[in-house]
């Protein structure tokens, strides 16, 4: 019998693993006795116990959560609405019974201050050249937005194609290349230069940089006037259909001092075929760019055309939440491991067949299921883990990460005494499966946890099967990881028990193709949980590994955030 306070799993196999992740140093360290303050006042939690205590996530509450929360009384869940009210209640009544602490002083709520812009879908874009006019159509052909907060926005400027739009100096590239933007509307294309050379931008992993939250950063930091994402379905992951459906309606940005004028007064996507349209009238061709933009000597190529836009907005101001419940710990009760997921999803908008309640339930109803069983488990341990675990649902994840953004900015707890993140995005409803998936396997040492849980459920871990698409920045563990949190971001295995080979990616591409951000995101009684009841049990005991560690997790040599996070213990006082 092992206690979980020093260990876990027993086997020879396994025990290095955790030594190792526990941030050992060496084997003298590893076989030292614990320090007698930690060891000793704590009470054990048994490896039984947690054996027992994970089979109590299971079918029933998981289905009841995913199903009450994926109802269309919920209204999907759009933040600032009746839906947000219904789902903040149902998970803050869900930790208060469970017994949970409220983690913001005596509220279960963190307010998360949003100004919801809805622009006119009358808008068009007018394309101008020498002698001839091109007008995009709205949703047709491009989606536009001003996230200032004015009523009436006009954004015109000279058309420049700046390749990809990116500046990365420890890849020694730069799309911009000293050229003055001032007041132009950038064309660029989607994801990272694809290079040759994989040591630049991660090879087939797509960086931050080919995520477009960071071209419209940029392009604001050059002073432009507007962007134009060029869309292309393969390389972004989704087929416009997403991208018209994401950006319609209401849209939510954080509350900021400047009313958004830090931010480009028009950011927007186009079509791959309105993109050749547009490239013909500028008597370019899309094809010959693409390849030029893939060459370190690119130079932004002034298209001799103007774009122009009228956006009128309304705007409101909303007060949405995140929802928090701690348990807090023991002998290490000062540093917090924390598990999120958010709990808002795309409301009422376009129906699409008839339906326009965009439901949600495997994004993110899922994985807020899980993290409602998971926190009940972690209350129902015997004894409290060493540190504390906070059980966080965030909201506006759908509008950009903001209310994980809003946490990293405004922690409840120093992130540099926040031993660990693992968030949850859609979990698994298709069955079990051998294989667990780690976006960005490798970042961090809660790799090495997942391993081991992994391998005692008999389960194999192998990386993410679409590193081009970014996941690892596409969820909430983002921000908290670029602030140096060491995060873990798992996704259901695409080897599925009794199915054959290739018959999980057919489904992700299924999945993708009719069902994500869609209205027919809905809950099915034929939905088998047994994938999702492992990966949550999984995910459970990884947790309780990192709250029961020696030390705070971190990141591996030579990954992204590091150096962010060396900094913040620098900073932060750090054990
Ligand atoms: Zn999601």
């Amino acid at each position: 019998m092992k206690s979980w306070i020093r260990m876990s799993y027993s086997t020879a196999l396994l025990l290095p693993l955790l030594l190792a992740s526990a941030g050992c140093e060496g084997p003298e360290k590893a076989e030292a006795p614990a320090a007698p303050s930690a060891a000793a006042a704590a009470p054990a939690i048994q490896e039984e116990d947690v054996a027992r205590i994970s089979e109590s996530i299971a079918d029933e509450s998981l289905r009841r959560h995913i199903m009450t929360l994926s109802d269309d009384r919920m209204q999907g869940r759009l933040p600032g609405t009746e839906g947000e009210e219904l789902t903040v209640a149902y998970v803050s009544d869900a930790f208060s019974e469970m017994g949970l602490e409220p983690a913001n002083g005596d509220s279960y709520y963190q307010p998360v201050p949003l100004v919801g812009i809805t622009g006119d879908p009358s808008m068009a874009l007018t394309i101008t050249g020498d002698d001839e006019n091109l007008v995009l159509k709205y949703k047709e052909d491009f989606m536009g937005f001003s996230s200032r907060e004015q009523e009436q926005v006009e954004a015109s400027g000279e058309l420049v194609f700046v390749g990809y739009g990116t500046v990365a100096p420890e890849f020694n590239w730069d799309d911009y290349k000293g050229v003055d933007v001032t007041g132009k509307i950038l064309v660029m294309l989607v994801n990272d230069p694809p290079l040759p050379d994989v040591t630049r931008f991660g090879g087939e992993a797509m960086t931050y940089y080919g995520r477009w939250t960071y071209k419209y950063e940029i392009g604001a930091a050059k002073g432009a006037a507007g962007a134009i994402i060029i869309h292309q379905t393969e390389k972004a992951g989704y087929p416009w259909g997403v991208v018209a459906g994401s950006w319609a309606g209401e849209q939510f940005v954080p509350e900021s001092a400047d009313h958004g004028a830090g931010r480009m007064p028009f950011e927007s996507w186009i079509t791959g075929e309105a993109a050749a349209q547009l490239m013909a009238m500028a008597g370019q061709d899309l094809e010959a760019l693409k390849e030029a933009a893939a060459q370190d000597d690119f130079q932004p190529v002034p298209l001799g055309l103007t774009a122009s836009v009228s956006i009128a907005n309304s705007i409101r101001r909303v007060q949405s939440r995140n929802v928090a419940g701690l348990l807090p710990g023991t002998d290490l009760a000062d540093e917090w491991v924390i598990y999120s997921a958010h709990w808002d999803h795309l409301g009422v908008s376009d129906p699409v067949d008839g339906d326009a309640i965009y439901n949600g339930a495997f994004d993110n109803a899922t994985g807020v299921a899980a993290l409602l069983d998971i926190a009940r488990a972690f209350v129902a341990l015997p004894a409290a883990p060493r540190r504390s675990v906070l059980f966080l649902a965030l909201t506006a994840e759908e509008q950009g990460l903001i209310g994980s953004y809003h946490y990293a900015d405004n922690p409840l707890h120093p992130l540099a005494k926040t031993a660990a993140l693992i968030n949850m995005d859609g979990m698994n409803v298709l069955g079990r499966t051998s294989d667990v998936i780690v976006i960005g396997l490798g970042n961090t040492t809660l790799d090495d946890l997942v391993l081991q849980v992994a391998t005692a459920q008999g389960r194999t871990i192998s990386p993410d099967m679409e590193p081009e698409k970014g996941f690892y920045y596409r969820s909430d563990q983002f921000p908290l990881a670029k602030k140096g949190v060491p995060a873990l971001y798992t996704d259901h295995g695409i080897q599925y028990v009794g199915r054959p080979e290739g018959w999980g990616l057919e489904q992700n591409a299924a999945y993708t193709r009719k069902n994500y951000h869609k209205p027919s995101d809905e809950y099915d009684p034929e939905w088998d949980l047994a994938g999702m009841i492992e990966d949550s049990r999984m995910l459970f005991q990884v947790g309780l590994l990192a709250a029961q560690a020696d030390a705070m997790q971190e990141w591996k040599e030579g990954t992204e955030f590091k150096s962010v996070r060396q900094r913040s213990l620098a900073a932060g006082g750090g054990r």
